[in-house]
Parts: structure tokens; sequence; C-alpha cells
């Protein structure tokens, strides 16, 4: 977590601030599947940001989903403020592969990096190097790079709209 969050920071030349949600993740949880519902971890981090104009990012362990998928890796808002991503498909020996902590954090940059995308209004991309590449099964994680193509980036700097935020060297601040 400690080096996600640097890394979130330098990379998109934010302020990160950690914190434990104040909510019960558990009332996310679908008894009849087994895994939590990531729309409404997406509705618990708003509540809990309501007076706050920053962006949340849920990391989790837990396996999510949507009605609609078997699985999920993250959800975002699009353009919104809040994202959550699951580490609970990421590691390779959950496929019965060896154990590789640098590709589990390679791939938790990339879904992070990915959901927060779609908090600054960008939908999948073609492009198969760019990170907002829509990813259905781990592999295709590994197959992108762990930021935007040069088209999303400019939606990404273009997304900065608030008035307040000081003209310093960020890329995007908020
Ligand atoms: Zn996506
Ligand atoms: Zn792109």
């Amino acid at each position: 977590m400690d080096r996600l969050a640097t890394r979130l920071g330098e990379s998109f030349g934010l302020e990160i601030h950690r914190k434990m949600p104040s909510f019960d993740p558990e009332t996310a949880f679908d008894k009849s599947r087994g895994q939590y519902n990531s729309t409404i971890l997406l509705r618990l981090l708003l509540l809990e940001m309501a007076e706050s104009s920053e962006l949340v990012l849920g990391v989790t362990g837990a396996d999510l989903f949507v009605p609609v998928l078997t699985y999920v890796f993250g959800e975002a808002q699009l353009g919104g403020s809040a994202a959550v991503v699951s580490m609970n498909r990421l590691p390779p020996e959950v496929y019965g592969l060896p154990k590789n902590d640098e590709l589990l954090y390679d791939r938790l940059v990339k879904e992070a990096v990915h959901e927060l995308g779609h908090c600054f209004g960008l939908v999948h991309c073609a492009n198969p190097a760019c990170v907002m590449r829509s990813s259905t099964y781990v592999e295709d994680i590994d197959l992108k790079e762990a930021w935007y193509c040069l088209v999303c980036e400019q939606t990404v700097n273009a997304s900065e709209k608030t008035p307040e935020s000081p003209p310093s060297g960020r890329r995007f601040g908020r």
C-alpha cells in the first residue's frame, strides 16, 4: 500500500492520504455469490467522502462483482470521484503460477491508474498499450502499459477543472 500510494502520488502529481474506511465493507457482501458488490462499495466510499472534493480510491483484497459480470478487477464512477480496485484476482498464485510480488504490484498499479482514469472521464481505449484498454483476464492487464496513451492523457489533463487548485507543476491537481 505504501508503494502504491507513493507511485500514484508521483504519477498523478497529487498528494495522497491513506485512511481506513469508517464504514463496514461487509455490507457490500452478497451471500448468494460469495463476493462483494463493487457498486455498493463505490456508494459507501462516496458517502464517506461527501464533504470532500478529493478523489477516493478503495483498495481491497475482496473479490468484486457487478450483477452482469462474473467478477470485476475494479469499478469507478465515470467522471466522478470514487473508484475501487480489488487485488483478489491479481496474484499469479491464484492461477497456479509461482508467487511474484512485483507482478502483483504492477497489476495493481495498472488497475488503479485505469479506474482513476474513469474518474477523470476516460472511457475504454482501443490502443493495446494504453492503460485504459479494458481487461477481462489478468493476462490482458500484463499486455498494457501502466500509463495512458497520448490521447487519453490529454483528456486526463483537461479534466482538471478545480479553479482553486494552485497553478503549480502538477499535471492534474484537485
Ligand atoms: Zn474500465
Ligand atoms: Zn488510451
